[in-house]
């Protein structure tokens, strides 16, 4: 079910105050969603969550989620610039990147973030690049033992992401070699999911491979890497994933695995789960046209919004003040781009639709604005915070033509 936790009354103030589009973030939802995955693995000593900053890059939700007693799981030089600048600290901060760059590895390492490797490449890179830092995480890539849902992410065979199983024992010896006393593990084979059995599964694969690594290299097993990939109800007939079933899945392997130990750190590194649900595009229809098809043009575009034109994701789509009004009209809901695939929705039932309307798209808080890009010179919208006080905070203006024309060199 998507997310209806906000009444319309508060879209309509919004919609008074800024003008359309712009996106809306519940603060109250999105503290809520990382004190609950904090209790969840409560049980785990030194369980951490590292929010994926590139699901939600603004600085007013970085400081949420640090206030949370989060961190931030970065995948860039631009994101690590951001997480120093909103306060994070060493150990507030993941850094996991494929392709990674030497000089990001290196300003990793200043930074005395944990630093995930991609590819057992990246060892030597690291070697000459900052040095090995006492405890590594390295990302493996199950093949046929991770996730095969043909999902964003690709099935694990296909997918890009980390190291073969075989080179994980190579790699440690390596930087064991180099000085290293401990080492972690990651792999996120799916995204979205909403079947609890995905988490727990990377969860056994992890802990059984990292426990028979830690026999054969000698370096401690510090730290298991469950990454992000947990689900969102964006359907209407979507449940919820099950957090506390999550949890109690993961701890009956811990305690198999590791009959006896509580020093396997668990971290987690949400995204779309801790922000997805609690943000919403505030958009106006400002536009109908009935050819083949009945259209409602907003004055946002996949520009703002490209998960559906993307990945032909579903963003649950209301009428603000017609929640339960008879959805009667079947409609595709478009922007202004030039590219037929800028469509919110196709042939969606929804009620009558008229100018001025307010439409939300529902779970928008995570992948959504970050996404945003400049086509057509249409350019990304506000971001504004319904805070727990019940005011509204600008948290970054929308893009000016002025700021489209800053990097281009007219003569
Ligand atoms: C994208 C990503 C995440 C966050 O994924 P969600 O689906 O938003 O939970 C976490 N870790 C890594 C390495 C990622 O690439």
């Amino acid at each position: 079910m998507p997310n209806y936790t906000l009444s319309d009354d508060i879209f309509e103030a919004a919609a008074r105050r800024f003008p359309t589009p712009f996106y809306l973030y519940d603060e109250r939802g999105i503290r809520q969603a990382a004190q609950a995955v904090q209790a969840a693995f409560a049980w785990n000593k030194g369980f951490h969550q590292y929010y994926a900053v590139k699901a939600l890059p603004t600085p007013a939700i970085l400081k949420l989620m640090l206030d949370e007693g989060c961190g931030l799981d970065c995948s860039s030089m631009t994101e690590l610039l951001l997480a120093q600048k909103v306060g994070a600290k060493g150990a507030d901060i993941m850094f996991s990147a494929n392709a990674m760059p030497a000089e990001e590895l290196r300003f990793a390492q200043e930074l005395d973030a944990t630093i995930n490797l991609d590819d057992i490449s990246d060892v030597d890179r690291l070697i000459d690049h900052g040095g090995v830092p006492d405890m590594i995480c390295l990302r493996v890539n199950p093949g046929k033992f991770g996730a095969q849902r043909k999902s964003v992410m690709g099935s694990s065979l296909d997918a890009k992401f980390g190291m073969l199983p075989t080179q994980l024992l190579p790699a440690l010896e390596q930087l064991k070699a180099h000085g290293a006393t401990a080492f972690g593990l990651h792999a996120m084979t799916d995204s979205n999911a909403l079947d609890i059995s995905y988490y727990i599964n990377n969860a056994r694969y992890l802990f059984e491979l990292g426990a028979g690594l830690e026999k054969q290299s000698g370096l401690k097993l510090a730290l298991i890497n469950l990454s992000g990939g947990i689900g969102i109800p964006y359907r209407p007939e979507d449940k919820p994933a099950d957090l506390a079933a999550i949890s109690s899945g993961i701890i009956q392997e811990y305690e198999r695995v590791f009959t006896g130990r509580d020093d396997v750190r668990l971290v987690t590194e949400l995204g779309r789960y801790i922000t997805g649900p609690s943000g919403w595009l505030v958009a106006r229809a400002i536009h109908k046209k009935a050819i083949w098809r009945d259209y409602v043009g907003l004055d946002a575009s996949a520009a703002d919004l490209i998960r559906p034109a993307m990945y032909g994701a579903y963003h649950h789509i209301s009428v603000v003040g017609k929640r339960n009004a008879p959805h009667d009209r079947v409609y595709d809901v478009t922007g202004a781009l030039c590219e037929n695939n800028d469509k919110f929705a196709i042939q969606r039932s929804l009620p009558q639709i008229d100018i001025g309307d307010i439409l939300l798209l529902h779970d928008a808080g995570a992948h959504a604005h970050a996404m945003g890009y400049q086509y057509n010179g249409r350019l990304r919208s506000a971001e504004v915070l319904y805070t727990t006080d019940g005011e509204f905070k600008l948290i970054r203006r929308a893009e000016t033509p002025e700021d489209y024309f800053q990097t281009m060199v007219f003569d």
